[in-house]
């Protein structure tokens, strides 16, 4: 019966301007006290039909998440993607006014306190907005920066840098790729040195996704000259301090509104007490955090396939070659099919994962796969629906193209291919033995 009250408070709120916070923290959040495993029976699959993972209220946050992309953050992303960025501060503040930065995160630090599922939910949500630059920038803010900060950090860490990123009010940054150091995270050489109750700080990393905008960093830096997998450290790095240069931003054939720092670090004071958990640990919270994130990124590019797929159907049923349809011509509507087919595989491994995940399971193997077909599949899917768009396809005007080009970095980011398949072979015990 609550599940129901709630529901039907999120629809009879739909049309107010607090509706978002509502639904959010207090809606899904009392909620979350009556959540259970249990799948929702519905005669509307939309809403919340026999689902693996979602109950309705998982759906309900979904709902609320939809109408707030609508209305605050579509509007404006051919603006924003023409100017190369996107105001972070402002849209990170209405994500996090309305409890979609922290849906997983303690409620003591502003987040909702519900499960992994939830972020699921909400990365898949955001695969509707209509690039693939702003969903990656908040997909950082939420599932790449903060999870070992959530898990080890001390309570005035959390206070400084996690409750701020819940609510909006500070923009974060992952600083563990360097020039010489992507796919071999072991090998960076940024130093944080202690010196009496301080760390001093040199070197330098790339690919900073917000670095440009954000307020601190969640940086990997060598802490020690010992092993590389024990002699590094996370550190909360405000990006204020004196020391820290934002060299440049790196002009990217996609992800266009989301901004990508170069960043360098001269002699940056940092207190000893920035660290997140033990010193020394920084490569396995690392590690730890990154399946989070690759969950987090196949479940956001899952909708973006979908999309793909829709606004293909839409525009070969109206396209008419050879007097029919593109659609109509079988080797079209049966490779859209075929298409269709792999998402819905990926979107099982993903359900699989996560429903594991939230019980404590490692899934590293797992997310793994899920981010290698993700990235693979992303790749022939946006490429096999642009051939069907013709010239149109290869032009500017039309959301496929630019989806083409941003899917392209997800076999590379946060982990490419390979780097993947290394993990998979690890776990099959298949790797040449040393
Ligand atoms: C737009 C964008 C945003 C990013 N955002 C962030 C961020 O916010 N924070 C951050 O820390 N990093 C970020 N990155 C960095 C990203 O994670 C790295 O680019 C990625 O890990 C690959 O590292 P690399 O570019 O140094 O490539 P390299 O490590 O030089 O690898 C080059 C290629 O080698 C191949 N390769 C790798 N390993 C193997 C292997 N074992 N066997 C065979 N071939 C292999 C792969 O094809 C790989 O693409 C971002 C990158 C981009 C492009």
């Amino acid at each position: 019966m609550a599940l129901l009250e709630g529901a039907l408070r999120v629809n009879l709120l739909a049309n107010s301007r607090s509706f978002y916070k509502f639904t959010s923290f207090v809606g899904v959040r009392s909620l979350s006290e009556n959540v259970s495993s249990k799948p929702v029976t519905s005669s509307s699959p939309e809403v919340a039909g026999d689902h693996v993972l979602y109950t309705q209220e998982h759906f309900a946050l979904k709902d609320s998440l939809k109408k707030l992309i609508d209305q605050e953050i579509n509007p404006h992303v051919d603006q924003w993607e023409a100017e190369g960025k996107f105001p972070a501060h402002k849209v990170f503040k209405i994500l996090g006014s309305a409890g979609f930065l922290g849906v997983n995160r303690p409620a003591e630090y502003g987040g909702l306190g519900l499960d992994y599922s939830y972020s699921i939910a909400v990365a898949e949500e955001l695969g509707n907005i209509r690039c693939g630059g702003i969903p990656m920038a908040i997909g950082v803010q939420t599932d790449m920066t903060t999870p070992a900060l959530a898990r080890f950090g001390s309570e005035e860490l959390k206070k400084e840098f996690l409750l701020p990123s819940i609510s909006g009010d500070k923009v974060a940054c992952l600083g563990v790729s360097e020039v010489g150091a992507g796919s071999d995270v072991s090998s960076i050489k940024t130093k944080a040195v202690r010196k009496g109750d301080e760390y001093v700080i040199n070197g330098g990393k790339m690919w900073t996704t917000n670095g440009a905008q954000a307020d601190w960093m969640c940086l990997l830096a060598n802490t020690s000259d010992g092993p590389p997998h024990r002699n590094k450290s996370l550190i909360c790095l405000p990006m204020n301090l004196p020391g820290v240069h934002i060299a440049r931003t790196i002009d990217k054939i996609g992800m266009k509104s989301s901004d990508t720092a170069q960043v360098f670090f001269d002699d940056v004071r940092v207190p000893c007490k920035n660290i997140i958990g033990q010193e020394g640990m920084g490569f396995t919270y690392q590690m730890l955090q990154f399946q989070e994130e690759r969950l987090w990124a196949v479940a956001n590019v899952l909708t973006t396939l979908d999309i793909i797929i829709q606004e293909t159907i839409q525009y070969t049923r109206q396209r008419k070659i050879f007097t029919q349809p593109v659609l109509y011509h079988q080797a079209v509507h049966f490779r859209l099919a075929e298409l269709q087919t792999e998402v819905e595989l990926l979107r099982s491994l993903l359900y699989h994962a996560t429903a594991l995940y939230i019980k404590g399971n490692d899934v590293t193997k797992l997310a793994s796969m899920a981010k290698l077909k993700a990235g693979r599949l992303a790749r022939e899917l946006s490429d096999s629906c642009l051939q069907y768009w013709g010239g149109m396809g290869f032009t500017n005007d039309v959301l496929i193209s630019r989806f083409y080009r941003d899917l392209r970095l997800i076999s590379i980011g946060g982990g490419a291919d390979e780097v993947m398949l290394g993990i998979i072979c690890k776990y099959m015990d298949t790797l040449p033995r040393k």
